[in-house]
């Protein structure tokens, strides 16, 4: 069948794509805007409700390699603008980013990252630590070395950006199916052939995974090795902040495992922890739908502690939310993409 828009479940399809998340959605915008429209996307449960929907929104631009850098590139320049093309709010804000070292090394590393970005067009500047107070007054500069500005970096709502990918593939001629879990992918001589859903079969000679955690288990049915594990990830949200400026940068300190970002007159507080807690080593649940976990104030205050002295506002304000959801990560953080080496 071509050009499946209507939400009926078709036979067979070009491309059938697994997971209604930020990533599938975009391979289905993507591919329809590449010509291939007959694409059908199953979800499992609802649009989002896996990781996407909890997401802090963060769009930054620099990566560890020149390929990452130019994807991220192109999706910062894809958001400024989707809403207007698919007329879905994207809650695209670009206030720019700051990346920030209390260390030589740090330093060294933002300097050869940003250098590298800056050959293949990404805008960088150099800031020195009174620069940096200047863009972000809330924080204590001690011990800080220098940073670098990313002024096309920014923030988006991820609920809202996957709902325009949506439109756009919708409009491109996609079939977006909620309620429908692929519960097999099916193979025949080596090669792939379809899916199996809940509701029955679909005949395709393309599939494409983006189950996110849910991936490693679907893949490993028929012997794809996906080194994807989930580990629990935080953020806390505070009470709305007195004088806080508006319009704040997203503020980043590797050094401290941090990163900030202003949200209607709030502060969110998020790490990446050097001992991660991993989560869903024995399964995850099939009912799981926009599901969080438990809070772990113990785990999150050696992070705290650090913000409290970087950022010393936070001292005297309230925890709105303390965020806990479970996101996949590979072991070297780089992206799982391309055709499977055993299928
Ligand atoms: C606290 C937190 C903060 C974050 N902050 C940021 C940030 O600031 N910036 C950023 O870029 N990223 C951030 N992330 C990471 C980001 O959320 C994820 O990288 C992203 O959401 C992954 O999208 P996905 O589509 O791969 O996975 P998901 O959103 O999990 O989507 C996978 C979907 O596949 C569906 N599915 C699974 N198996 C099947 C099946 N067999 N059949 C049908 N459907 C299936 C699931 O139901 C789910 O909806 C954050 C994550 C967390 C937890």
């Amino acid at each position: 069948m071509s050009g499946a828009s209507s939400e009926q479940m078709p036979e067979q399809a070009d491309v059938v794509i697994v997971g209604g998340g930020i990533a599938g959605c975009s391979v289905a915008y993507h591919l329809t805007k590449l010509g291939i429209t007959d694409v059908v996307l199953c979800e499992r449960k609802q649009l989002t409700c896996g990781t996407t929907w909890h997401a802090a929104g963060l769009v930054t631009q620099l990566r560890a390699t020149r390929q990452m850098t130019e994807l991220a590139k192109y999706t910062g320049e894809l958001f400024g603008r989707l809403e207007a093309e698919t007329g879905q709010a994207t809650g695209f804000m670009q206030r720019g980013s700051l990346r920030v070292a209390n260390t030589e090394a740090r330093f060294e590393e933002l300097a050869r990252g940003a250098w590298m970005g800056r050959n293949f067009g990404l805008p960088v500047d150099m800031v020195t630590p009174g620069e940096i107070k200047e863009r972000w007054s809330p924080v204590n500069i001690d011990g800080i070395v220098g940073g670098f500005w990313f002024p096309n970096d920014g923030q988006v709502n991820p609920t809202d950006v996957t709902m325009a990918y949506v439109k756009g593939a919708r409009t491109g001629g996609a079939c977006i199916l909620e309620n429908t879990p692929v519960t097999k992918i099916l193979v025949e001589n080596g090669r792939v052939c379809g899916v199996v859903t809940d509701k029955g079969e679909i005949r395709a000679d393309k599939v494409v995974i983006c189950g996110g955690m849910w991936s490693r288990d679907l893949a490993a049915q028929i012997g794809v090795t996906l080194p994807l594990h989930a580990a629990e990830h935080f953020y806390i949200v505070t009470e709305t902040i007195p004088g806080l400026p508006a319009n704040l940068p997203v503020l980043f300190l590797g050094d401290e495992c941090s990163y900030y970002k202003e949200d209607a007159g709030k502060l969110l507080l998020g790490c990446f922890e050097p001992v991660a807690k991993p989560w869903g080593h024995n399964g995850i649940s099939p009912d799981f739908c926009f599901d969080s976990l438990p809070e772990d104030f113990e785990h999150f205050e050696p992070i705290l502690e650090m913000a409290t002295r970087r950022v010393p506002l936070l001292a005297d304000v309230g925890i709105k939310l303390f965020f806990n959801g479970p996101e996949s990560f590979t072991p070297d953080d780089r992206y799982l993409l391309g055709e499977t080496a055993e299928v």
